[in-house]
């Protein structure tokens, strides 16, 4: 038997369309590897807000079941996953040591923590990296004069060019596994949560390749609709990929091509949005500390307000503003937040309460089942104005408005239980509601249902007049 390949998973559990798997298992026999590595993040993380980017509790759990389904795809081919925990740097050649293996093949990645464990690994043997994790390597989408960009429109128009992306590749027809190689036990690794189990509300989701199809599957007759749906969060008119994506258990390009297949000419909105996950990672290649440092360094002047009581009601879902506190319920209960939520939950959090936009940052990084450094970090920079291609910093999400404007009401009943009753005229705002009607409700301001914990106006005039002072 010739020397074995190792396929390195990283954030891409899938056999399907991925280039590390099909060029291992033309190679030869293939032994498959997955490393859970808490260390890299701590060592490469920079900034004063550098606690390490460790994968947070709500991914751990998706990681779990992850990696249990990928195990179940391999044992149904006859391998196996081997699952090894510590510094991927060492852990990665010791295991190829063991098994006698020649080459370890494994995906590209772009956070600077994956860049850094490749080159670790590589110090020490022959990796051979490959595509498969975007729909274009970052440094391919060049401008003109050979530069990088930093703003998304022309950014996207130079990546369409070169779109659309290659057709999936199915998974191997065929695998030979070689023998060898002890692994641990996933249930030793304590990825899911114990005492308290918060877990409930996340038997929403289906983690895997096939849970990642089944989405795609409800997506797909919706298609079409989704540049009218997608900003309405009481309808389920985006394609909730997101986790799976950002566990790589489906490949981007085969979610581009099911969609444009299905869709036409009506894909393209959607086919944007999967630019932007390119294009976040376009940003966080170019800076690394993106998570951790504004792109525009003036705003690391800019006073933020030290207020734990104001984050507690902003993470709890106790801010008085129905749209933030849905937005924040969902994101604890499911792992998810709709997009047009996350800008309105984020802007009220880094402008309303003035807040470290890198506290909400840290909490929707434990929160979300799709965490994603770049993704994460492009969208909090964006809310805050700070980013390199940013909303301006006096745009200030008005979340009244927000919520009435995408007809938020059921999306509020569904996550606000108790402002169920209130009529749709009253629901973005019940403070503004008629005494009788709160009390034909059953709400009781201050009691039922908290009063706002900071003005409208009032905030956005502080969050203004902090901007001012910087620019100055
Ligand atoms: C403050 C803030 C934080 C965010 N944090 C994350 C994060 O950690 N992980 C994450 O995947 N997305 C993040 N996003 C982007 C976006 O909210 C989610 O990708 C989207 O809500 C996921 O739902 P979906 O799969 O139904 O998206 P769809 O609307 O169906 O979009 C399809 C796919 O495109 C990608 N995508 C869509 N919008 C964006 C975007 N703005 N930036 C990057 N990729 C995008 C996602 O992979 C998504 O699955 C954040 C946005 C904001 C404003």
């Amino acid at each position: 038997m010739s020397a074995p390949q190792i396929i390195w998973f990283r954030n891409d559990l899938r056999l399907e369309d991925h280039g590390a798997v099909a060029a291992a298992a033309a190679a030869g026999p293939v032994a498959a590897l997955f490393v859970l590595d808490d260390e890299a993040p701590e060592q490469t993380a920079g900034g004063r807000w550098a606690q390490g980017w460790r994968m947070g509790a709500a991914q751990r759990w998706w990681l779990h079941h992850s990696l249990a389904a990928l195990a179940a795809q391999l044992e149904a081919r006859g391998g196996r996953l081997i699952l090894r925990r510590g510094a991927a740097g060492d852990i990665v050649p010791k295991v190829a040591e063991e098994l006698g293996a020649a080459v370890v093949h494994t995906l590209l990645h772009y956070e600077p923590w994956a860049v850094a464990q490749c080159a670790a690994v590589a110090r020490k043997l022959r990796l051979v990296g490959h595509d498969g994790v975007l729909l274009a390597r970052p440094e391919s989408v060049l401008a003109g004069n050979g530069g990088r960009y930093r703003i998304f429109t022309p950014w996207w128009n130079r990546l369409r060019e070169q779109m659309p992306p290659a057709r999936p590749l199915p998974a191997p027809a065929r695998m030979e596994f070689a023998s060898g190689g002890t692994s641990d036990r996933l249930e030793d690794w304590g990825l899911l949560p114990t005492k308290p189990d918060w877990s409930g509300g996340f038997q929403v989701w289906t983690p895997g390749a096939a849970g990642a199809q089944a989405q795609l599957a409800e997506f797909l007759p919706v298609a079409a609709d989704y540049d009218l749906a997608r900003n309405l969060p009481s309808t389920e008119g985006t394609s909730r990929l997101s986790p799976h994506l950002a566990m790589g258990e489906i490949s981007v390009r085969a979610a581009w091509h099911a969609v444009a297949d299905a869709a036409g000419a009506a894909a393209e909105p959607y086919l944007r949005e999967l630019g932007w996950r390119d294009f976040a990672a376009n940003i966080l290649d170019q800076f690394p500390d993106h998570g951790d440092v504004p792109g525009r360094t003036a705003f690391d002047r800019l006073a933020f307000r030290e207020d734990p009581t104001g984050l507690a009601a902003w993470q709890q879902g106790r801010t008085g503003y129905p749209i933030v506190d849905a937005g924040m319920r969902q994101l604890w209960a499911t792992g998810w937040m709709h997009n047009r939520v996350r800008m309105i939950a984020a802007s009220f959090l880094c402008k309303h309460l003035l807040i470290d936009w890198r506290a909400g940052e840290r909490w929707f990084w434990d929160t979300l089942v799709d965490a994603d450094l770049a993704a994460n970090s492009l969208g909090w920079q964006w809310v805050m104005g700070s980013g390199v291609d940013s909303s301006p910093f006096n745009r200030v999400f008005a979340p009244v408005g927000q919520s009435a404007k995408f007809n938020a009401g059921d999306y509020i009943r569904q996550w606000v239980p108790e402002l169920a009753e209130l009529r749709d005229a009253d629901i973005h705002a019940p403070w503004e509601a008629e005494p009788m009607m709160l009390r034909a409700a059953g709400v009781v301001l201050g009691r039922t249902y908290p009063q706002p914990i900071v003005g409208h106006a009032e905030a956005r005039a502080r969050a203004l007049a902090a901007y001012a002072a910087v620019k100055l």
